[in-house]
């Protein structure tokens, strides 16, 4: 048995890029794939923070890739070695009651979330991937590694949990708060059903302007009374669809506190301190909340909106690096107020 590197999660605050054995099939619907290109999650940062307790000392982290087949265990059938795939964040067993419905992120058959969670991840050479023929997508010779890697979690997770659980509708008003990697997926993939306007929120004045150049129609800081321009914009009634992508409590109560009558909140941030709902203001307004995890089932058709050239997924990225940077990609991702970082990728090039 041999020998690769991989980051490595060690205590709440330490992370290493080290040798560990290389993985192996163990289960008749695994593959081994070799890491082509990978990149890192705010989710990662939380765990690396030790807010992720199911994450214990030893795992590989990593949910994200892109890379190439090397080994199919018996039971595979829809890749084989030589494939270039798309290693989804979630990962689907396709029998449970929740495969059956699409809804992949809550598979009980040993699937969803699995991947640098509470199996080895991505962040390595080499990756075991569970129930492959669910849980990859092949990648045409089109489109570039490096790219496609926005597609394992980003892209449908601000489409599905966004844009879809939002209802998106032609002519509505679409404020997303928060203008990171997710918020600005979110942005691109709202364009898909033509809203009127899109007006994106955040503190930092680099993503605001990533938003603009991504298709927003205003900007607002947040520390500037995003919600008077909200009203101002709607004659006072507020936004159609209000998304948060940030995972702060001050910024789902200013969803809804930004969200007309009847309107939808669709939460995308990954929350770990409640948030006050204000029922006392929400009980008469008619309005939807909606949560979720990512089920990946959009994949497919990102995929070939991506092939159609009508993802502009690589604006997104803004660090690259070496797979074996993975401590400096880290570091440079962990400090964004300071290197303005949006999405980091190593490898792909
Ligand atoms: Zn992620
Ligand atoms: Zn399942």
């Amino acid at each position: 048995m041999g020998a690769m590197r991989a980051l490595v999660f060690q205590k709440p605050g330490r992370i290493a890029w080290q040798e560990v054995p290389d993985p192996v099939v163990g289960d008749p619907a695994d593959a081994i794939v070799r890491v082509d290109a990978v990149t890192i999650c705010g989710t990662d940062l939380h765990i690396l923070k030790g807010d992720v307790p199911d994450v214990t000392a030893g795992r590989i982290l990593g949910h994200e890739a892109v890379g190439t087949v090397v080994e199919t265990a018996g039971g595979v059938r829809t890749v084989r070695p030589g494939d270039r795939v798309l290693v989804s964040c979630i990962s689907a067993c396709g029998r449970c009651r929740f495969c059956r419905e699409s809804r992949y992120g809550q598979c009980r058959g040993g699937g969803g979330w699995i991947l640098g969670h509470t199996v080895d991840g991505t962040q390595a050479e080499y990756v075991r991937v569970p129930f492959a023929d669910l849980s990859v997508h092949p990648l045409p010779d089109s489109i570039d590694s490096a790219d496609a890697v926005l597609l394992a979690d980003i892209f449908p997770t601000a489409y599905e949990v966004g844009v879809l659980n939002g209802a998106v509708r032609p002519a509505d008003t679409v404020v997303v708060v928060g203008a990171g990697p997710i918020g600005l997926a979110a942005i691109v993939t709202a364009g898909f059903y033509s809203p009127g306007r899109v007006i994106a929120v955040d503190l930092a004045e680099s993503r605001l302007a990533a938003a603009r150049s991504l298709g927003a129609d205003a900007t607002v800081n947040a520390g500037e009374e995003p919600e008077q321009l909200v009203a101002d914009l709607t004659d006072g009634l507020g936004a159609d669809v209000v998304m948060e992508a940030v995972g702060v409590p001050e910024a789902f109560e200013m969803c809804t506190r930004m969200v007309r009558p009847g309107g939808r909140v669709a939460n995308i941030g990954v929350h770990g301190k409640p948030a006050t709902l204000h029922l006392e203001d929400l009980w008469i307004k008619d309005v939807t909340i909606t949560t979720g995890l990512v089920d990946t089932s959009s994949t497919p058709l990102l995929l070939r909106m991506m092939a159609a050239g009508r993802l502009p997924s690589s604006s997104l990225i803004t660090h690259r690096f070496e797979l074996g940077q993975m401590e400096e990609a880290y570091d440079v991702f962990g400090r964004v107020e300071e290197t303005g970082a949006l999405k980091v990728v190593l490898g792909g090039a």
